[in-house]
This record gives C-alpha cells, sequence and structure tokens, in this order.
C-alpha cells in the first residue's frame, strides 16, 4: 500500500490524474490523495494538501 501514488502516472484517471486542486487551486497539478470534506463528501487533492 506504501508508495502507490509514486511512480506512473495514473493513467485511467481523466487527464492522467491532473487537474485543479479544490483546495489549492493550482492548476495541473496531480489530485492523488483523497480528503473528506466537512460535507462529508471525498474530495481528491494534491500532494501539498492531503494533510490538511
Ligand atoms: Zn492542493
Amino acid at each position: 500500500m506504501a508508495k502507490r501514488n509514486r511512480g506512473k502516472t495514473i493513467s485511467y484517471l481523466p487527464s492522467n490524474g491532473r487537474g485543479t486542486c479544490p483546495l489549492c487551486e493550482r492548476t495541473g497539478i496531480k489530485l492523488l490523495y483523497p480528503h473528506k470534506t466537512e460535507t462529508n463528501q471525498t474530495i481528491k487533492v494534491c500532494k501539498n494538501c492531503r494533510h490538511k
């Protein structure tokens, strides 16, 4: 389970997992990490936001 997000981009995701992070709003960044929001939704965030 460790390091599973490293290496190749995730080809089964749209744009190889890249997009705009909903938290820091960087564009073209890989959204690899699931994050629970306050409304109990799970969103994908970038590595910079994974621990927030
Ligand atoms: Zn982010």
